[in-house]
């Protein structure tokens, strides 16, 4: 592999606001830097493969900018954490909607 990771702010802005929503610890376990770099093509993500068959599960795959070490999260677990909030802001009531959370997605 000769490409560097692009940070894609986007896609880590999402994963760091869904590990906080859960509560995950951001400081990479080795060097305790929380600069996070997204492995992949915007749009594409990696895979963990499930079978010989080729079946697989998409991840967001992320590597510490500062030390290297590479983590995974489960790319369905992630979107879906992220829809359901989306799904929330919008079928609450007006005057329900915490524009903080909002503000946050
Ligand atoms: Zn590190």
């Amino acid at each position: 592999m000769t490409e560097h990771p692009d940070p894609q702010p986007d896609a880590i802005a999402k994963i760091t606001r869904f590990l906080l929503r859960k509560g995950a610890q951001l400081a990479c376990p080795f060097c305790g830097q929380e600069q996070w770099g997204l492995i992949g093509r915007p749009g594409e993500t990696t895979v963990m493969p499930m079978t010989t068959a080729g079946q697989h599960y998409p991840l967001y795959t992320i590597v510490c900018m500062n030390c290297g070490f590479v983590r995974s999260h489960v790319a369905s677990v992630v979107d879906d954490a992220t829809r359901e909030t989306i799904d929330n802001v919008a079928a609450a009531p007006a005057d329900a909607i915490n524009h903080e959370e909002l503000d946050t997605l």
